[in-house]
This record gives structure tokens, C-alpha cells and sequence, in this order.
């Protein structure tokens, strides 16, 4: 049988849901990437009252519902909209793929973007590139957003100036908060036209970008560890699942910032919360691995993959990621990973060192057991 994934090409919206194994997946762009305390109650009560109950955190901090009826899509998505959670339109939502710093300050530049970019996409001023076409806000004193996925970037440069950069290109341009969201648009713009999806596309295939694209950008800071900053806590969820009880219960400790980074700051708070489903600690080795919902509630999945990996936890070698794909496609880890497993069918799973899912295996077929037994050998050898 074949390994090879479907790949469908775009991604899902709350206006343009996709099926999977467990219904639709209803991917909600959290205007600002902020959830209010009644937001959040009012999601949790819809996810009960429509879906399963379980949330997904994306890796472009968007928040997945799960298991919705395709026949009761309408009323989640008034309900959705009367907690101002829904665009205009769908070409609205396409447009509107932001992804913003969880560390923004009321009135700062990141803030100020997000609202214009938000605006220009619900006019549609923002050109519709394609619909994994999206922007990083990222204007803080140093970026934390450049190993997640965008093609627009908007950063500061290590001398203070706001950039204006596109993905795969090591210089950006210097703009000011006025003329920022214009130049995006001139960006985006000259992307579609080099007849390219997204901006590093056209770059790699020899692309000049336009005039003015001559300033240094910054090395950015790498993922935030789990704890408190100035704006907040920064909790986890284990393989970015969450419940409904559980998004109900942060939502009593403040308003959430969603992160690309299966995280939610919970800002304001200046102490971690006691809640057992919520991982605050660091060191937590449930951290070192990464898998996607795999069987059953993915219908492409070949095996299962959260169960496995809550199992393998353990064994996992120190200082070592582990990433566990449903198929080759790799949705939970689009980079390669020290250790990855690809289900191939039920209880069989392909192991490759150093790669994606979808690279050429190093030990075929292994069984739960026989993966175990192989991580403990690799852990023990000197
Ligand atoms: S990688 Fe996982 S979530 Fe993505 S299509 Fe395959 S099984 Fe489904």
C-alpha cells in the first residue's frame, strides 16, 4: 500500500470546514489571537453542544473544534458569530491567516498591525494569495515567531526599526506603522504575481523581491519555554489537545493568547495554574513529543498515534524529540524531527532518524513493542 498521503492543498476555516475521521474540523482565527473570558466560556459550551468537546491548538495558533455534525455547521457558525469570532466571509477568513506574538502590549506595534491587517483583510484589501498564504506580526524587541510558519513577517530590526520581511529572504525593509499594511499589501501583491502560492516559493525560484528590501533583519529568540513573562503564564496541553472543562476553567483565570506553539498565555496571571490537565512544568518530557490526532479521528490516519505516544513517553532518549504521524503527511511536525514514526497500518510503524515523516525510513514495520524495546537499547548504549 502506499504511503503517500493525500495532500488537499489548503487549509480549513470555520467557514470552510474540512471532514475528517470525527466530523468536520471547524479551525476558528481567533481575531488578535485572543480569546476573552466569555469567548472562551461561550467556545467550550459550543464545542460541547456541537462537536465532541475537544480542541486542537494549531501550529499557526488558530483553535480546531473537533467532531462537528456537517448538518449543524449553520448554527456553530451564528453562534460563533454572535461571539464576534466569524469574518465577513470566507474571503475574509482566507485572507485573514495572522499570527501573532503572544507577548504584544495594549497600543504597541504588534497590536496596531493586527488591527489593520485585520481590517484590510475584511475589506479584502489584502490580496487573496492562496489559503496557506499568511502573516507573522512579530514586533517586538526581538522576533519569537521565525521558525513558525509565515510568508509575510513584520519584525524589528536589531536597531530598533520595524521591518517589513519576507519569508526566505535574509533582508527586510524598513517601514513605519502608517505605511506598514500598504507595503504588505505591495509584498503579497508581487508574490501572487510571480504566479507563486507562498513569498519563500518565489524567492527559491530566483525571484528578486522589489526596491528597499535592504536592511538586516535579527536572529530571532527561540520557542518561550513554559512559565510567567511580563504579559502572562504560559501553559501547555499535551499534543495541543484540549477539553471543553479545560478551556472553561482558563477561562476563570483571565483572558488567552493563543500560540503557534501548542501553548496558551494566560494573560495577566503572575502565578502557574494548579489544573491537571494543563503541563507547567519545563522539564516535562510529554513536551519532547509531537502527534497528530492520527486513528480515529483522522481519515487518512494508518495507525494511531496519541495513545502510543503517551506510552512511549518514557523511553523516549534524553534529549531527544519524538514525533508520531498518522501517515507520512506530518501535520504535527512539518520539519524533521530527531525521531519520527509514521503509521503504515494498525500497530506497524515506520522509524526515521533525522527526517519528516514522509523521508525514507531507517527501520521498517516496527511494532509498539519492538519501537520500545529499540529506544531503550538506543538510551542504554553507550
Ligand atoms: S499526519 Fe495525522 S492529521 Fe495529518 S493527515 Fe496524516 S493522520 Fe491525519
Amino acid at each position: 500500500m502506499s504511503r503517500a498521503p493525500v495532500i488537499k492543498g489548503w487549509c480549513p476555516g470555520a467557514l470552510r470546514p474540512m471532514l475528517s475521521g470525527d466530523g468536520l474540523v471547524v479551525r476558528l482565527r481567533v481575531p488578535q489571537g485572543r480569546l476573552t473570558p466569555a469567548q472562551a466560556r461561550g467556545v467550550a459550551e459550543l464545542a460541547l453542544r456541537y462537536g465532541n468537546g475537544m480542541f486542537d491548538l494549531s501550529n499557526r495558533a488558530n483553535l480546531q473544534l473537533r467532531g462537528i455534525d456537517p448538518a449543524r455547521h449553520e448554527g456553530l457558525i451564528d453562534a460563533l458569530r454572535a461571539q464576534a469570532l466569524i469574518d465577513v466571509d470566507e474571503g475574509a477568513e482566507r485572507r485573514r491567516n495572522l499570527m501573532v506574538t503572544p507577548f504584544w502590549q495594549a497600543g504597541d506595534d504588534t497590536d496596531h498591525l493586527t488591527q489593520q491587517l485585520t481590517a484590510a483583510a475584511q475589506s479584502h484589501a489584502l490580496p487573496d494569495v492562496s489559503s496557506k498564504f499568511g502573516y507573522a506580526v512579530d514586533a517586538g524587541p526581538q522576533p519569537v515567531l521565525q521558525a513558525d510558519p509565515a510568508d509575510i513577517r513584520f519584525e524589528r530590526a536589531a536597531d530598533g526599526q520595524l521591518l517589513l520581511c519576507a519569508e526566505g529572504a535574509t533582508l527586510g525593509k524598513p517601514v513605519s506603522r502608517d505605511t506598514a499594511v500598504a507595503e504588505a499589501i505591495a509584498l503579497a501583491t508581487w508574490v501572487r504575481a510571480q504566479d507563486a502560492t507562498r513569498a519563500a516559493h518565489a524567492l527559491a525560484a530566483g525571484a528578486t523581491l522589489p526596491s528597499g528590501f535592504n536592511h538586516p533583519r535579527q536572529s530571532g529568540l527561540s520557542t518561550p519555554t513554559l512559565g510567567l513573562y511580563p504579559t502572562g503564564a504560559l501553559v501547555a496541553c499535551a499534543f495541543g489537545q484540549m477539553d471543553a472543562e479545560t478551556l472553561t476553567a482558563l477561562a476563570d483565570l483571565g483572558p488567552l493568547r493563543l500560540t503557534p506553539w501548542r501553548m496558551v498565555l494566560i494573560e495577566g496571571a503572575t502565578e502557574l495554574p494548579d489544573l491537571p490537565s494543563l503541563i507547567t512544568d519545563a522539564a516535562d518530557p510529554l513536551l519532547r513529543v509531537v502527534a497528530c490526532i492520527g486513528a480515529p479521528g483522522c481519515a487518512q490516519a494508518r495507525g494511531e498515534t496519541r495513545g502510543l505516544a503517551r506510552d512511549l513517553v518514557a523511553s523516549v532518549p534524553q534529549g531527544q524529540c519524538l514525533h508520531i504521524s498518522g501517515c507520512a503527511k506530518g501535520c504535527a511536525a512539518p520539519l524533521a524531527t530527531d525521531l519520527t514514526l509514521t503509521a503504515t497500518a494498525r500497530d506497524q510503524y515506520d522509524l526515521i532518524r533525522n527526517g519528516r515523516a514522509d523521508a525514507a525510513p531507517d527501520l521498517r514495520g516496527l511494532t509498539p513493542a519492538a519501537i520500545a524495546s529499540h529506544f531503550r537499547k538506543s538510551a542504554d548504549a553507550p
